[in-house]
């Protein structure tokens, strides 16, 4: 069967990126190998700007019932408790960021949540379905897809590689993975049900004795936990009574049982980096393009911001999918970064190395420079052009708005600031405590882009109406 767009793999980037497609109608088809859906708990940590994405997408209340914030984490030698940490203190929300805290939901609940809502859009995941191979030519991508043995053809306009770190899209497209796997530093990281303790969002253990470390953090299921520990020596499976001799040994209780091992991996620190995110009409997602360590919680949220950045584009032009790589990659970058360096700090012992800051939130990453941002002020403010659009709460026709629930949708958003007003196509809001003035500092026009990002800011229409055709057409004109 014929589409525009082929997803290998529904992770969550493979995810976001269907529901995207399906929101816009653009059709598409979403594969993936396994039999079954992933049950492991590994990308829990969901960032800020994350959440945003998910309030656009339509699944941020489901996720917030989903999930949890940052527990507080108590270590313990022997019985007592030698430290307490918490990886970020909650704040409130400002009027510019709605979301401001890391928010705790198992991967697998993620999943569910945006299978769930692909479902809502009507789409569906193709499971047990692998790409075995593909060609492609100016004008699309013909896949060979492998079911049940049976092996069909599909021809796409577009292949997006969303299949993982051992992305066969990537391989086959000859696409070198660029980086380290650093085999000398591994975990065992399990999700086990545990009787026994007083299973509470508030806080985790973290037990050491006789060599031995175990830490235990809850997940916003009932009885389940996320057990990290030395690994086992090769070829040693990490039963349930393995996992059960490490904590009685750590924490020097025989009072917590470990009911069952829902998922376990033995983790390696990875950073590495595909050379290029794009091939043609082959696109490179989530950790197909990249993948870092855990530390920091960035991998699952940098290939949903992939995802939500690809979307719009695929739907639009060739021209506008030529801009994915070029804003993404360097973002990658950066945030590859970012993890390996707070694992550096971790295993070197670092004060403070579990704190995480707003440096982890990805409200601060923009496409400063890129392809389609445009600056046309002749002094810029504080906000420019490839700046995520910040929210701010206002007023329409007396009650109250968020600019997020003027963007949200798949379109693009032009705002006229002027005299504490903002309009918005027939809308009218008003700026009556000051927040969107405080946030903007424009005085002029800006042209958000259907991933909310600030495209344009200029000071007359006219500069709007050729911005917004250059960007349709692809012509150079954009910048
Ligand atoms: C221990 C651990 C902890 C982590 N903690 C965090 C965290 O707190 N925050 C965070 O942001 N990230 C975290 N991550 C990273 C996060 O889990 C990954 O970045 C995320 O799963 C990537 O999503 P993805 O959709 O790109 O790829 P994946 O989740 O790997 O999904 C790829 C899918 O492609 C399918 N597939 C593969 N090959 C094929 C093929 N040939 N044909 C069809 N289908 C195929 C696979 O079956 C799979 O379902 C953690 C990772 C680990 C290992």
């Amino acid at each position: 069967m014929n589409t525009q767009v082929l997803i290998v793999g529904a992770g969550p980037t493979g995810l976001v990126l269907a529901c995207d497609l399906a929101r816009r109608g653009v059709p598409h088809r979403i594969v993936d190998r396994a039999p079954s859906y992933f049950p492991g708990s590994r990308g829990d940590g969901l960032q800020p700007r994350t959440l945003e994405v998910f309030e656009d997408l339509g699944v941020l209340d489901a996720v917030v019932a989903a999930g949890m914030g940052a527990p507080l984490l108590r270590v313990y030698n022997g019985g007592e408790v030698v430290a307490e940490m918490r990886m970020a203190e909650p704040t409130e929300p400002t009027p510019d960021v709605p979301h401001p805290n890391l928010w705790f939901v198992p991967q697998f609940r993620t999943e569910e949540i945006l299978r769930a809502r692909l479902a809502e859009l009507g789409g569906r995941v193709e499971l047990a379905t692998e790409l075995v191979g593909f060609v492609q030519d100016a004008d699309g991508v013909t896949a060979t897809l492998r079911h049940d043995g049976v092996e069909e053809e599909v021809r796409a306009d577009y292949l997006v590689g969303a299949d993982g770190g051992g992305s066969t899209v990537r391989k086959r497209a000859g696409i070198a993975f660029v980086g380290d796997t650093d085999e000398t530093a591994k975990a065992l990281l399990a999700d086990v049900l545990v009787d026994g303790l007083d299973h509470s969002p508030e806080h985790g253990y973290a037990w050491m004795h006789e060599g031995a470390g175990v830490g235990l953090s809850p997940l916003p299921v009932a009885d389940l936990y996320n057990l990290t520990a030395q690994p086992p020596a090769d070829g040693v499976e990490p039963t349930r009574e393995w996992l059960q001799e490490r904590l009685d040994t750590a924490s020097g209780r025989t009072d917590i049982r470990i009911r069952e091992v829902v998922w376990a991996t033995v983790w390696r620190p990875n950073v590495r980096t595909a050379e290029r995110f794009q091939d043609g009409r082959v696109l490179l997602v989530g950790d197909a393009a990249h993948v870092c360590p855990p530390t920091g919680g960035q991998g699952l949220n940098t290939g949903v911001q992939d995802a939500y950045n690809l979307g719009w584009k695929l739907a639009a032009s060739r021209q506008l999918v030529d801009t994915y790589a070029v804003e993404r990659e360097p973002i990658a970058q950066g945030v590859l970064e970012l993890a390996a360096r707070t694992l550096q700090r971790l295993m070197d012992g670092e004060e403070g190395a579990y704190q995480r800051g707003s440096e982890f939130h990805q409200l601060g990453l923009n496409y400063r420079g890129g392809p389609l941002s445009r600056d046309d002020r002749a002094v810029p403010g504080p906000l420019r052009a490839g700046d995520r659009a910040p929210d701010a709460p206002c007023r329409e026709n007396g009650s109250p708005v968020r600019l997020f629930e003027v963007f949200r949708g798949p379109g693009w958003t032009v705002l006229e600031l002027r005299d504490g007003l903002a309009l918005a196509g027939d809308r009218t809001l008003v700026d009556t405590d000051g927040h969107l003035g405080a946030a903007y500092g424009v005085d002029g026009f800006v042209a958000v882009r259907p991933d909310g990002y600030v495209g344009l800011v200029a000071d007359d229409r006219a500069a709007v109406d050729t911005y917004l055709d250059a960007v349709a057409t692809g012509s150079r004109a954009v910048r």
